[in-house]
């Protein structure tokens, strides 16, 4: 299973991050449940865990965590 790390803005359209979420590369919803902006910031999931992807989403961080190799 492949993921990339996508950005929640504080606000729809706004340069303030709120914080990352962890997405399956096949799905357009966290693995928390939050929908995505398809035009929101990616990153690589190997950024997770690195100052890149902070501040991040506890619960997508603790579903990752269940679920990757
Ligand atoms: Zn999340």
């Amino acid at each position: 299973m492949d993921y990339r790390i996508v950005a929640e803005m504080s606000e729809p359209g706004g340069n303030a991050l709120k914080e990352w979420h962890m997405v399956r590369a096949d799905q357009d919803v966290a693995m928390c449940g939050r929908d995505i902006d398809p035009s929101a910031k990616v990153l690589p999931s190997d950024a997770w865990g690195t100052e890149a992807a902070q501040p991040f989403c506890h619960t997508c961080g603790a579903l990752f965590l269940r679920e990757a190799p």
